[in-house]
């Protein structure tokens, strides 16, 4: 964004993080409601103790999370300190992708995706499940934005996209195929698999390398970060995956490209 003025920018950035701020509110809040097994889209928001319906003023992110000290403004029962970091991660998240697209509808399509990811790593997190729905989702914000993205080339970013998903998805398919077989039980979940292959739609096949690896670090990391033990005891993994996959898809968005790139030209020199 350096060819805007910095007013210009610095107004961009704000709108761009409020709008992260309320997405953000509106990902925990699906987020909350898929993991109950509720609808999201009938019934108005409302206290998840008491049931009071909440009005505009407990509505607003971060802000009324602060002035109600994390409380419930009727029953006092306390709302978990991850609706407003799940609103400045959001609002963080956007941030990035506006300096990094700018002003477009690539920019518009990666905030969708955005939102997306961080509803699923939130139901994952919670059940240990990754919803099809918001698999299903990703891949029609992928579908969607195909021919207003690539204008003239459509067929050849459709098949990009495809290669990219199974390349995401086909090797570790078989790897877990393998696993299984060896260890004599589920080495990792169908739900991953899915959520690697509607994600890699958004890679080139060399950039869905970038993804495999940033997701595995980042679930090594979390895995280590997280005292979290609580699960399946017939199942080992005891951490979800999909926290680690949503925060590799989002830096694979910012980062792969580039990197990938540099990654290739030590070679070719
Ligand atoms: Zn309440």
């Amino acid at each position: 964004m350096l060819h805007l003025s910095a007013a210009l920018t610095a107004y961009i950035l704000t709108i761009t993080a409020l709008l992260g701020l309320v997405l953000g509110s509106f990902a925990a809040c699906m987020a909350d409601r898929v993991a109950a097994g509720e609808s999201f889209l009938r019934g108005r928001s409302h206290c998840d103790r008491c049931g009071h319906v909440l009005t505009p003023r407990d509505l607003i992110p971060v802000v009324s999370w602060l002035a109600l000290r994390g409380r419930c403004r009727w029953c006092g029962a306390k709302i978990p300190v991850r609706c407003p970091a799940a609103e400045l991660l959001c609002a963080a998240a956007f941030v990035g992708i506006v300096l990094r697209y700018d002003v477009t509808l690539q920019t518009l399509q990666y905030w969708i995706l955005t939102v997306l990811l961080l509803a699923t790593a939130l139901v994952d997190y919670d059940t240990a499940m990754i919803p099809d729905g918001f698999l299903l989702a990703m891949a029609a914000d992928w579908l969607m934005f195909l021919p207003l993205l690539h204008r003239g080339a459509v067929g050849a970013a459709a098949l990009r996209g495809l290669a990219g998903a199974l390349a995401a998805s086909v090797p570790l398919l078989v790897l877990v195929l393998v696993m299984d077989r060896v260890l004599k039980r589920e080495s990792m979940g169908g739900g991953d698999l899915k959520f690697f292959f509607a994600a890699g739609l958004f890679f080139s096949w060399q950039s869905v390398l970038f993804l495999l690896i940033a997701s595995c670090l980042l679930g090594i990391l979390f895995a280590l970060a997280s005292s979290r033990t609580a699960g399946d005891p017939e199942n080992p993994k005891a951490f979800p995956f999909g926290p680690a996959i949503a925060a590799g898809v989002y830096l694979s968005l910012l980062a792969a490209e580039p990197a990938m790139a540099a990654y290739l030209r030590l070679f070719l020199l």
